[in-house]
């Protein structure tokens, strides 16, 4: 019976150009995946690149692209570069393909079924860049995003949101009954004590921008 391993890289947002960042998390993966296949192991490598969100609309606006012709320009930029570093991936996913899309609806439509998506509002600090919400404990410099640095937008909206703090204690309790779910052991103990500190709902919808999957 082969043993299955499967890895895969973040995929990368197409706001700008792949760059050694990029490269090193690539690479990293390719190392890790032919090493597995010298092993017997049979080995499932994904890269991709995220193409939705607002950074992506406005980088595309800049230029005066539609957000579609934008993204269609930068993924081979992509596939070019893990080509000319001998990159052996064994799929690319990009995620404005109607197979992407359809799991995201698949997903989102499961957690529904079973109760666990909500409408709410949310006000908050939003990074752009990151496409994230800042806690306010986390804000630096004033208004700055803690991740990238950049100035934080305050944003409020309609949101959909996950009842993530339901699962807090399930995880809790299955992270400690499998000591080697998460691995190196220090990554455990980070993990769990930031789900100590208390899991939020997640909000997982935006209506600020257009360009993602429609709910
Ligand atoms: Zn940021």
């Amino acid at each position: 019976m082969s043993k299955n391993f499967y890895v895969t890289t973040p995929i990368y947002y197409v706001n700008g150009d792949p760059h050694v960042g990029s490269a090193y998390t690539t690479i990293a993966a390719d190392v890790l995946a032919r090493y597995k296949k010298s092993k017997g192991f049979d080995v499932f490598f994904l890269t991709g690149t995220d193409e939705h969100g607002q950074k992506v609309e406005e980088a595309a606006k800049m230029r005066e692209l539609t957000p579609q012709a934008w993204t269609d320009s930068m993924a081979p930029r992509f596939i070019d570069m893990w080509k000319a570093l001998d990159i052996n991936y064994t799929d690319f996913i990009r995620t404005t393909e109607p197979r992407h899309k359809d799991a995201v609806k698949k997903i989102l439509k499961t957690v529904h079924d079973k109760g666990d998506i909500y409408k709410g509002e949310y006000e908050g600090k939003y990074c752009v860049s990151c496409e994230t919400f800042v806690p306010e404990n986390q804000i630096v410099n004033g208004n700055h995003c803690p991740d990238c640095g950049k100035e934080l937008r305050t944003v409020k909206e309609e949101s959909y949101f996950f009842k993530m703090s339901k699962y807090q204690d399930a995880l809790l309790d299955h992270i400690e009954k499998h000591p080697d779910f998460i691995l190196p052991h220090s990554r455990k103990n980070e993990v769990v004590s930031f789900i100590k500190q208390g899991l939020q709902d997640l909000s997982i919808s935006r209506n600020t921008f257009e360009w993602g999957i429609p709910i």
